[in-house]
């Protein structure tokens, strides 16, 4: 909200560019080695990444290793039972291909990428860590569209440090972690593509000497990696880009959700749009669940006043990862519509209980999956019930490169 002081967070890495987080007292404990919820998750969550198409396969060859030579001789008429069955089956099994969505996207003229089969071959930029940069396939009828969706932080970077009302060590990183994965299901099941940023407690680039000291990341390390971040997002052709994080400020009694956008790319207004979508969805949600979550509403990143820590993050005046080019500073800009939000204040003890609580984390996927719901859905059904900034944005349909 402007005005007030309390309104400008201790942002974590993602913020304003390359804004290096110092840790709150406490934050230096080892906790990057706890596990969580989104940590257990993860390797279920890993060994799923393509498991459709590869239990498919399997299974097709396993039916096949067993069949040559088991068949004794038999009179006549067994035989021929024998190979109707057969046909039966091979039929069956014909059929069942047909059904996969890379063949009904196949059949349709618009949009080739985003498909199941774009999915499948995605391959993630070299110099990633192997747990990040991973596609996901719909698991519902393809929409064609690829969403990145960006677990702030990992790793070595936890991001933000709060506690929750019973004392528990909160860290950024493992919730925007655990949110992306309750988000991922959801948007797969409703026919979208998802790029995961990162599917453990890793970060995104992989990491060399002079990336990290004993703070975390150096600046080059967190610039790094932000940067494999748009790498990922632009590998994968995104339309979208949806980037999770959480806020903090050493004021305590400082809380609420808002939603940050750039308004200096060609897809600005798409940009303000989505992120007047999530922010909006974010909100309603709380409330459902009879959570108060203060709406700080939706911030254009070149008015974040958070101090920047280079002269080169201050000149630049945007979030690395929504902002445009600069000569020097960022060679790849991220290529598609996006928004970073920051749905709660982990140092706000009763924000901090919402964001560790697994209902909590449910509400905010559910939110977020709505929004970009919303942003895909025809204008006509939900653009001029939300902003009224954009109404005729042609929503991210024809934005990506
Ligand atoms: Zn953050």
């Amino acid at each position: 909200m402007p005005g007030a002081r309390v309104s400008e967070p201790e942002r974590g890495g993602r913020g304003r560019s390359i804004v290096r987080r110092r840790p709150l007292p406490g934050a230096q404990a080892p906790a990057s080695r706890r596990s969580s919820p989104g940590e257990n998750a993860t390797p279920q969550r890993a060994s799923t990444a393509f498991g459709s198409r590869v239990g498919a396969a399997r299974g097709t060859a396993e039916r096949d290793a067993g069949r040559p030579g088991r068949v004794p001789r038999r009179p006549a008429r067994r035989r021929w039972l024998l190979l109707l069955a057969l046909a039966v089956i091979v039929v069956a099994w014909a059929r069942g291909r047909t059904l996969p969505p890379e063949h009904s996207e196949a059949s349709t003229q618009q949009a080739p990428k985003s498909s199941a089969s774009a999915a499948a071959r995605f391959a993630a930029p070299a110099g990633l860590n192997p747990l990040a940069c991973r596609m996901y396939a719909p698991t519902g009828p393809a929409v064609h569209r690829t969403i990145f969706v960006d677990a702030g932080h990992g790793g070595v970077d936890p991001g933000a440090i709060g506690v929750s009302s019973s004392g528990a060590l909160v860290q950024e990183k493992t919730i925007t972690l655990a949110v992306a994965q309750q988000l991922l299901p959801k948007l797969r099941a409703a026919g979208y593509a998802v790029l995961m940023s990162r599917i453990a407690d890793v970060p995104v680039t992989q990491l060399q000497a002079g990336d990290t000291d004993s703070n975390g990341f150096t600046l080059t390390g967190e610039h790094k990696d932000t940067a494999a971040r748009i790498q990922c997002a632009n590998a994968g052709h995104a339309d979208l880009l949806l980037a999770i994080h959480f806020n903090s400020f050493s004021d305590p009694s400082a809380g609420g959700a808002e939603t940050i956008y750039d308004a200096s790319r060609p897809f600005a207004a798409q940009n303000k749009h989505f992120a007047g979508l999530v922010q909006r969805e974010l909100i309603a949600s709380f409330s459902a669940e009879g959570w108060t979550v203060p709406d700080r509403g939706t911030k254009d990143d070149s008015q974040l006043d958070t101090p920047a820590f280079t002269s080169q993050a201050e000149n630049y005046g945007h979030l690395l990862e929504l902002g445009p080019a600069q000569a020097g500073w960022l060679a790849h800009p991220s290529a598609m519509p996006g928004a970073l939000t920051e749905p709660l204040f982990v140092t706000d003890r009763a924000e901090a209980d919402v964001a560790v609580n697994p209902r909590g984390q449910q509400a905010m996927a559910s939110a977020l999956a709505a929004a970009v719901a919303a942003y895909f859905a025809p204008p006509t059904a939900s653009a001029s019930a939300v902003t009224s900034g954009s109404p005729t944005a042609p929503l991210g349909a024809s934005a990506a490169p």
